[in-house]
């Protein structure tokens, strides 16, 4: 990571918005607003020309290939996984497995680690406020060994009850997951805390880094977990690539999750033998170019400064929390201490469907529905929520344009 800055200069955004072609694109006639940054975020140039540039001269497959370009490829992508490694602050490359997103990440967990160890009568922790991506593979699995979920409560605010918590940690405990950020209340999680109570019950904790990576600086080894999982396509990088960290000694513990090419040493008829980390967790061929455009994106992110954009989109959400608490009839879910940009709502006037319809018309995007976290409606007793989601490219002006649009909203539907 860059060196931090001691008296950082403030944020040109307007420069950086440059780098994202996308965004200066109209919409329904309009300039493009895009607020929908928690669902997927937008590409710089830099990841689209490695991309380009990957298929463009050095495309091949890697592993196998004795010839040239294989070489360069296999190259790129190991650099790669090096780069992730630095950006986490991971002990070793090893620990660095490649995957589709969060959500395969949380799959092989579960089927990996967690299936063999669970009996009948365990539990696993995740919190109210989880991701379908991080409730449903432990259910199936728990479902199948005679396990079962327990879940932190969420209060009002959208902080997790940590009294409650540490209530639920027992020596039938065998894993917690929890998400470093809500996707849609923006919590950020005490997940060092939450690591180290689980640890004191001997109990290994994933964090789901969907929401926190692409927001706050993720040190695995400052927050003391032992699995860490993201999506490259939520932090400014191509969709169907993402990472999953493990500790070493816990990674290798687990069998294979997936079999095939590329994670074996020598296979027979009679039996085979599996590679070593992290290729072992590798099957098949895997997405080298979307690993390249990642590896771009957190270069990205390294040369404008993640502590510099998180400060900046930290402003930006007080400004927005302020705005929309000007229209009539609008109500915040998630009003913790500690927050992304994420900023979900509901209105008196119109369903969340309706106010994305009219905010689309104005060309502005957001997000309307359950947000893969139905159980947190549920919670709030809503079926589903509006979500302004924020990135450091937003601005002040998109912020206004978001606020006339929603006083639009209470006039047609008034
Ligand atoms: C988006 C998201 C996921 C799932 O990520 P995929 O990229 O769809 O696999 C999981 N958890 C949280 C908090 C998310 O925001």
């Amino acid at each position: 990571m860059s060196a931090p800055l001691a008296h950082p200069a403030p944020l040109d955004v307007e420069r950086l918005r440059r780098d994202f072609p996308i965004l200066s694109q109209r919409v329904r006639n309009k300039p493009l607003v895009y607020l929908d940054n928690g669902a997927t975020t937008q590409k710089p140039q830099s990841v689209i020309d490695a991309l380009v540039g990957y298929y463009t001269t050095e495309n091949a497959n890697i592993h196998r290939g004795v010839h040239y370009l294989s070489q360069q490829a296999t190259f790129a992508y190991e650099r790669t996984r090096g780069r992730i490694r630095r950006f986490l602050n991971a002990a070793d490359n090893s620990e660095i497995v490649f995957v589709r997103g969060t959500t395969e990440g949380i799959n092989l967990v579960a089927q990996s680690f967690a299936r063999p160890r669970l009996h009948e009568g365990d539990e696993i922790i995740v919190s109210q406020m989880e991701h379908h991506s991080n409730i449903v593979p432990w259910q199936m699995v728990c479902a199948e060994r005679g396990a079962r979920l327990r879940v932190i409560p969420v209060d009002d605010a959208g902080e997790l009850i940590l009294e409650e918590y540490e209530k639920l940690l027992n020596p039938r405990t065998k894993l917690v997951a929890v998400a470093h950020a809500s996707n849609v209340l923006g919590t950020i999680n005490p997940v060092a805390r939450i690591t180290a109570l689980a640890h004191q019950h001997g109990v290994p904790v994933l964090v789901d880094g969907a929401q926190g990576i692409p927001h706050l600086p993720a040190d695995v080894r400052e927050l003391g977990c032992d699995f860490y999982v993201f999506s490259g396509h939520k932090i400014f990088g191509p969709t169907g690539i993402g990472v999953l960290y493990g500790r070493r000694e816990l990674l290798e513990s687990m069998p294979p999750y997936q079999g095939g090419g590329s994670m074996i040493v020598k296979v027979s008829f009679e039996g085979t033998t599996y590679a070593e980390l992290p290729n072992r967790f590798e099957a098949g061929t895997p997405h080298i170019a979307g690993a390249i455009g990642l590896e771009a994106a957190i270069d990205y992110l390294n040369e404008a400064g993640q502590e510099r954009l998180a400060a900046y989109e930290t402003e930006l959400l007080g400004y927005a929390t302020q705005a929309l608490s000007q229209v009539k009839g609008l109500r915040v879910f998630g009003t913790a201490r500690d927050k992304v940009g994420v900023l979900s709502f509901a209105m008196e006037s119109a369903h969340p469907h309706d106010i994305g319809t009219v905010l689309d018309s104005e060309g502005i995007a957001i997000r309307a529905g359950h947000h893969c976290a139905q159980p947190l409606m549920q919670r709030y007793g809503v079926p589903a929520m509006a979500r302004a989601s924020l990135a450091f490219y937003n601005t002040r002006e998109e912020i206004d344009a978001l606020v006339d649009a929603l006083l639009k909203v209470n006039e047609v539907f008034a």
